[in-house]
């Protein structure tokens, strides 16, 4: 098998690296955690890589196909102990992921999160395991993986799904309190310390875990954590943000690895079918109907796997792909989460554009999609993973970021990169939330489709901006690469 060297070096070298990944319960985190990890197991390092059971199952095929590649990577699940945080019912369905959990119920999934240090260390300790980890890399989220890497007495990495313009301007704004004294949430602020300007609100970028009431100490346990890391290990790569990438380790003072973008860990159609979790069509009739349609011709519309769209806002965004006159693959999510009447609609406008839109009713294969030429442009809710895959693929995007950190990853595509349109979203939709008003109207979302599809020359303009940060991203992950010597260096250091 390919891999196989790889794996033998790792399993019989006495001073082989051995990762410790752990993921946040989120599929933005932890698929590209996965291909992180399968990216240092290519360069001869073991991987660990522990996650809730439910979580867990969505991306074993990934690994259990990596390792039958022949990569020394495993997959731990650890079952979350609801009666000890105070829900002694547990989670309907073994619910232990970001996107399963009720917001009501989040800060206590928070705790029982951080009560798997026990059992992750009994398990490393425990004779059956590989040899003892010689770094930690978790996500910046979890707190208490610095009490687990100093009781394994080893370094810990935080690791981000964000780009380093976002992380930079969430930690000057944090840094140099630059909402002190603003009382509109909505108004604009600079964010202090760079030499671009650009204005963010409040409500745009609180800052993970700023502004929800009852978060408080979580949210300084988070920053003290990041703080005191060894290193930063991001999903990005220098030559699409190299002021950023320096801002933001100056700004930290410590080693950042960029060893991105992670998605192109999967180079052929059977692995990149199985990412993130089982799709809801079938990988190959995806592939054949992208056959059948020109090259950078097809919409592909996705909003990630968090947000839960209002139903006024679903039919909007339907009709405005369909009045594009563009092919489109729109990722409507299960039919579980929608009402009747959305359901009714979404029903009737697959019918009305049979051939020229696919509606995919669950998980999609994003990054399979995006990386077929037939692809022309990706309307996103700006997702950091789902933004790179649209620049690693060289495709233009319509913005509608909805919370956390993708009004910053918007300003990224639009302002920095220059490959984006925004729909014009200012204010941020709280996620499980119902909406009261439309916010996109059905003609903003054609012009905007419209626009990066045919756009006259600042459109082409665009398109070839996108396609030349694409080349970057495969130059920084191929041999020699800004990516791919990180990688390299990462797996050097912590053998
Ligand atoms: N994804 C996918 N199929 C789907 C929805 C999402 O493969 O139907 C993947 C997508 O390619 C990306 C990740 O899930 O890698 C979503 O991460 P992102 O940061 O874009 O958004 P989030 O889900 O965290 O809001």
């Amino acid at each position: 098998s390919n891999h196989a060297a790889a794996s033998d070096e790792a399993n019989n070298k006495a001073d082989a690296a051995h990762f410790l990944f752990v993921p946040l319960m989120a599929q933005g985190h932890i698929i590209p955690a996965v291909d992180t990890a399968l990216l240092l197991a290519t360069q001869g390092a073991l991987c660990t890589i522990v996650a809730t059971p439910s979580t867990a199952a969505r991306v074993r095929p990934t690994v259990d196909s990596a390792r039958l590649s022949g990569l020394a990577v495993t997959l731990v699940d650890f079952p979350l102990d609801y009666a000890a945080v105070g829900l002694p019912g547990g989670m309907p369905g073994g619910a232990d992921n970001m996107d399963n959990i009720p917001l009501e119920h989040m800060l206590s999934y928070y705790r029982a999160i951080a009560l798997l240090r026990e059992p992750i260390e009994s398990y490393l300790r425990a004779a059956h395991a590989p040899r003892p980890p010689t770094c930690v890399v978790s996500d910046f989220c979890h707190p208490w993986t610095r009490e687990l890497a100093a009781s394994l007495g080893v370094p810990r990495l935080s690791f981000f799904s964000m780009c380093a313009f976002c992380i930079l301007c969430q930690h000057n704004v944090e840094r140099f309190n630059a909402y002190d004294g603003v009382l509109d949430p909505n108004e604009p602020v600079v964010v202090p310390g760079l030499e671009k300007r650009f204005e963010v609100t409040r409500a745009q970028a609180p800052g993970f875990f700023r502004g929800w009431p009852g978060w408080e100490q979580f949210g300084d346990d988070v920053e003290t954590a990041r703080a005191q890391a060894d290193g930063v290990v991001i999903n990005t790569f220098l030559e699409m943000e190299p002021e950023y990438v320096a801002g933001y380790t100056a700004a930290r003072g410590m080693k950042v690895w960029t060893v991105g973008p992670v998605s192109l860990y999967h180079q052929h159609t059977a692995t990149l079918a199985l990412r993130g979790d089982t799709t809801a069509i079938d990988a190959d009739e995806c592939l054949r109907w992208l056959d059948g349609k020109e090259p950078g011709s097809v919409v592909y519309a996705s909003f990630g796997s968090i947000v839960h769209a209002d139903p006024k806002q679903v039919s909007e965004l339907g009709l405005g792909l369909e009045a594009s006159g563009h092919p489109f693959i729109w990722v409507v999510k299960d039919a579980a989460r929608h009402d009747e009447t959305a359901l009714a609609f979404l029903r009737g406008l697959e019918a009305r554009v049979a051939g020229r839109g696919l509606l995919v009713w669950g998980w999609a294969p994003q990054a399979l999609i995006l990386s077929h030429r037939a692809a022309g442009a990706f309307v996103t809710h700006c997702g950091w993973n789902s933004t790179l895959e649209a620049v690693t693929a060289g495709l233009p995007v319509v913005t509608w970021p909805h919370f956390t950190d993708q009004f910053l990853n918007e300003k990224l595509a639009v302002e920095v990169l220059e490959i984006g349109v925004s729909v014009g979203v200012k204010e941020p939709v709280l996620y499980q939330v119902d909406q009261k008003e439309i916010v996109v109207g059905r003609e903003t979302v054609e012009a905007a489709v419209r626009s990066v599809m045919d756009g006259g020359e600042e459109g082409e303009e665009r398109r070839r901006r996108a396609r030349a940060l694409a080349g970057k991203a495969k130059a920084a992950m191929r041999e020699g690469g800004s990516s791919h010597s990180n990688i390299r260096d990462l797996v050097k250091c912590f053998e």
